[in-house]
């Protein structure tokens, strides 16, 4: 049987299921001088929150707050920062 490759969690939901779910949570801050834009980062956002404009990550504004881009960068170029009273979505 073919799978998602997102793991089961929160109550049985996906990553990106749970993700949806709680919309925006955080603020993304990129260290420019670190990133080398290999777009990982864009591949495994769950809410499709960033993409590649002009040579530069960018985001949509709809940050869930779950890490995986922080968790995934190679570069240890991204920190999201949660929003005021706001937990991360799959922490
Ligand atoms: S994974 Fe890291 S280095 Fe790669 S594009 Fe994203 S922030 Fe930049
Ligand atoms: S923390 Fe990163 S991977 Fe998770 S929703 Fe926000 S931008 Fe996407």
């Amino acid at each position: 049987m073919k799978t998602s490759g997102f793991r089961r969690i929160n109550n049985g939901k996906t990553m990106k299921e749970a993700a949806k779910v709680q919309g925006k949570k955080a603020d993304i801050i990129i260290d420019t001088k670190l990133c080398k834009v290999c777009g990982i980062c864009v591949e495994f956002c769950p809410v499709n929150n960033l993409f590649i404009d002009e040579r530069k990550i960018v985001e949509k504004g709809v940050c869930s707050g779950c890490g995986m881009c922080e968790e995934r960068c190679p570069d240890f170029a991204i920190t999201i920062r949660l929003l005021h009273g706001q937990e991360a979505a799959t922490r």
